[in-house]
Formats: C-alpha cells, sequence, structure tokens
C-alpha cells in the first residue's frame, strides 16, 4: 500500500470566523512556526483575508491559499457575491465548494455546485468539493450510495483534464463540529469506494492521483491514525484550523 503518487494535505476551513486583525495574527502564528513538511497546505479564509495570507505566505512553497465558495456565474448584478476570478486576482488557489454547511444553509444541490465548480475551474482555481452523509443517512445504510450520487452529480461531467484539478473532501455530517469522529476505518472505507468510483469513470491514473481528504473533528490527536490510512491523504480541519499550535501538529502528524 502506497500513497507515493499523491499529494499529501492539510487544508483549514476558518469559516466565519476571525475578524481582518485576529486573521492576521493566525497567518503570522502559522508562518512562524511552520516547519518545512512534505504536504501541501491550504488556508481556507474569508474573503476578506485571502489577499493578505496570500502576500503573506507567498515565499512558502507548499502553502497556498483558498476561498470557501464562490458564485456560479462569471460576473454581474449579483449584490453581495463573489466570484472565482475575484477569487483567483487576490492569489488564492482553492476553492471549498459543497461544504455541508452551504448545503444545508444556502440550499445549495448538487447541479449548483457542479456550476460552481466548473467556473472554479475556468478561472484557473482548484476545487476542494466536499461530500458526506447526514446520521440518518449512515444509521440507514444508504451513506455509500448517497455519496456516489453526490460525487457523481457535481463532478462527473467534468472532462479527464478538469476533473484532475480537484481535491475531494469526505465529510460525513455527524462528525463536523461535534467531536465524533469517523473511525480511521470508516473514512478508509468511504474513501476507497470514492476511489474506485473514480477510477470507473476516469481511469486508474486519474483515481491513484486523486487526493481524498477527511474532515470532521480532527484533532492532533486523532490525525495520525486517521491519515495513515491507505486512501486517506490528509484533512480539511475546520475548528482545529483557528489555533496555529493545532494546527500545525495536525500537520506534523504526517512527519
Ligand atoms: C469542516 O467544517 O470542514 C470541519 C471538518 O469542521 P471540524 O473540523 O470543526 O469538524
Amino acid at each position: 500500500m502506497t500513497k507515493t503518487k499523491r499529494k499529501n494535505i492539510v487544508a483549514g476551513n476558518w469559516k466565519m470566523n476571525k475578524d481582518y486583525s485576529q486573521g492576521r495574527n493566525l497567518v503570522k502564528d502559522i508562518v512562524a512556526n511552520i516547519q518545512s513538511p512534505d504536504v501541501t497546505i491550504i488556508l481556507c479564509t474569508p474573503f476578506i483575508h485571502l489577499y493578505n495570507a496570500h502576500v503573506k505566505t507567498n515565499d512558502i512553497a507548499m502553502l497556498f491559499i483558498g476561498a470557501q465558495n464562490c458564485h456560479q456565474e462569471e460576473s454581474g448584478a449579483f449584490t453581495g457575491e463573489v466570484s472565482a476570478s475575484m477569487i483567483k486576482s487576490t492569489g488564492a488557489q482553492y476553492v471549498i465548494l459543497g461544504h455541508s454547511e452551504r448545503r444545508a444553509y444556502f440550499n445549495e444541490s448538487d447541479e449548483l455546485i457542479g456550476q460552481k465548480v466548473k467556473t472554479a475551474i475556468a478561472n484557473d482555481l482548484h476545487p476542494i468539493f466536499c461530500c458526506g452523509e447526514s446520521l440518518e443517512v449512515r444509521e440507514s445504510k444508504k451513506h455509500k450510495a448517497l455519496v456516489e450520487e453526490q460525487v457523481k452529480n457535481a463532478l462527473f461531467h467534468l472532462s479527464a483534464e478538469d476533473f484532475s484539478k480537484i481535491v475531494i473532501a469526505y465529510e460525513p455530517v455527524w462528525a463536523i463540529g461535534t467531536g465524533k469522529t469517523a473511525s480511521p476505518e470508516q473514512a478508509q472505507e468511504m474513501h476507497q469506494h470514492i476511489r474506485k468510483l473514480i477510477e470507473k469513470k476516469y481511469g486508474d491514473k486519474i483515481a491513484d492521483a486523486t487526493s481524498i481528504l477527511y474532515g470532521g473533528s480532527v484533532k492532533p490527536a486523532n490525525a495520525k491514525e486517521i491519515f495513515a490510512k491507505a486512501d486517506v491523504d490528509g484533512g480539511l480541519i475546520g475548528g482545529a484550523s483557528l489555533k496555529a499550535d493545532d494546527f500545525i501538529a495536525i500537520i506534523n502528524s504526517f512527519s
């Protein structure tokens, strides 16, 4: 079991946290304490921090900046929205799409998320595509079917070249912000399932090269065990990405 073909990634999802000065301090603390691990690090910040975070981290080769959403249209009369090209213009290179909070609170459907994925890629951003089931769905044993539907509906319209720009994050909704983590075996089972779907659609080369992250209450104490699984290539970290020490400890759990 090797993981040599894929990038290991630790991405922080700050969600709607940190005002401008707090965000600057968090970036500063991360930069001051980061070692030089063989891990791709992505800070997914609120829009207001993107440019500063990019400028302050630009000389760290393995560290990138991402947003947490973008609009599906290129531009226009969409008051209050932010476009993919605006995000790209800050220096950011990634964007989280399809997070369960956006699905639940902003009614984002697979179809809409698919449109956002297309627009993000057209603007040279890498989507971090989130999928995952609720507790109810897991208890009714339909979790694999649901995640399969989410992945197929939102991503399988892409060409092989465009699909290669995607990072996938499996985030069981019942584990996000709850302190309940999927067991390493539960994570591995779903990641393997997702990789097999990709293989069937795009072939084994692309399936082997796609990084699939686990998200849901990852902490310094449990990261190593989860990341050790064959098909788990890192994590999307919410709460623990808001403290530099915890976030760095999670990154270092790869070493
Ligand atoms: C997330 O929001 O993507 C997430 C995984 O949150 P937490 O780590 O806080 O569960």
